[in-house]
């Protein structure tokens, strides 16, 4: 059946749903990880999302030649709650002459011996550029809180600094969306078991993410404490219902979408003289 008009451009406001409130607390516990939004299942939700990567395409292709503004998307999430999934179908669909995706790990000796914005920094978007972040700079008050990486007095610190951090890309011109994805326990168990039974995955198996889930709820409260601290409307955090994985996809695509048709890049201006290059082409083919 072809998808109508309504299929793909239901009357629904994605970012209005899924962005953090200012100021208040977010309570995990209380916001669904399975949500249908607009949509009627699966087939309805991966057709719109189609429709709103191409036009993510055609508008990222247009802020790289304009070669102005930029975009910086943020992705943290606990395991297996679907980043890598995220990226291969949807965040990964632009154009990699203009995006960039960038894992962080656990950091390096000499990243260690640098302050924790030192390897962030240099990932950020250039002009004109997007760059994903698979983990980001909130690792450093997520992990390294829960797991106790550094003093207490060290990271309360660094909600400030990330705010201004994320302040100055903005006065760079550099927008900034950030997403969790938000899975039940249950959801992330079923898809371990996945894991082991699937060898092409075997790779992805960690004894580290079952130390994490036993602190799930060490985890679960240091990201509120994240919503609360390091949101704003021009650095939003967007919690994203995630045990379905097609409904993840349609939503983060349509926020993506709107948050480009707000920016709305324009075609540079042309700098060439079009009748002397008509010209020049004129005289080309009449000496064929
Ligand atoms: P993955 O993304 O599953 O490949 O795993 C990357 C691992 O690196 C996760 O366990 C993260 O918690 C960890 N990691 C990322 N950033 C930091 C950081 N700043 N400090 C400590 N661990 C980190
Ligand atoms: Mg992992």
């Amino acid at each position: 059946m072809q998808p109508t008009q309504w299929d793909l451009n239901p009357k629904f406001d994605f970012r209005d749903e899924h962005m953090v409130r200012e100021g208040k607390k977010v309570s995990l516990a209380k916001i669904p990880t399975e949500f249908e939004g607009p949509f009627r299942g699966k087939d309805h939700g991966r057709a719109f999302a189609a429709h709103a990567i191409a036009e993510i395409q055609e508008l990222q292709y247009r802020m790289y030649t304009e070669a102005k503004q930029s975009l910086l998307i943020v992705l943290q999430a606990p395991d297996a709650a679907g980043k890598d999934g995220l990226i291969r179908k949807v965040l990964g669909r632009m154009n990699p002459q203009g995006c960039r995706t960038y894992p962080f790990k656990v950091p390096s000796s000499l990243e260690r011996a640098h302050d924790f914005l030192w390897r962030i920094h240099q990932a950020t978007p250039a002009a004109g550029k997007v760059s994903i972040f698979n983990r980001s700079h909130y690792e450093d008050v997520l992990v390294v809180r829960v797991e106790d990486l550094v003093p207490r007095s060290v990271w309360k610190q660094r909600y400030e600094i990330i705010n201004d951090f994320e302040k100055l890309l903005l006065h760079r011109g550099t927008r900034i969306l950030k997403f969790y994805l938000h899975i039940s326990p249950e959801e992330q168990l079923e898809r371990f078991k996945k894991r082991l039974d699937e060898p092409t995955k075997h790779w992805k198996l960690n004894e580290g993410d079952y130390e994490a889930r036993a602190k799930w709820d060490d985890y679960r409260e240091a990201y509120e404490d994240v919503f609360e601290k390091c949101h704003s409307e021009d650095a939003p955090w967007h919690i994203i219902p995630a045990d379905k994985k097609w409904y993840r996809d349609a939503s983060v695509a349509a926020i993506v979408r709107d948050t480009f048709r707000e920016m709305d890049p324009q075609l540079p201006p042309l700098d060439a003289d079009l009748d002397e290059i008509r010209r020049l082409y004129e005289r080309e083919l009449a000496k064929q």
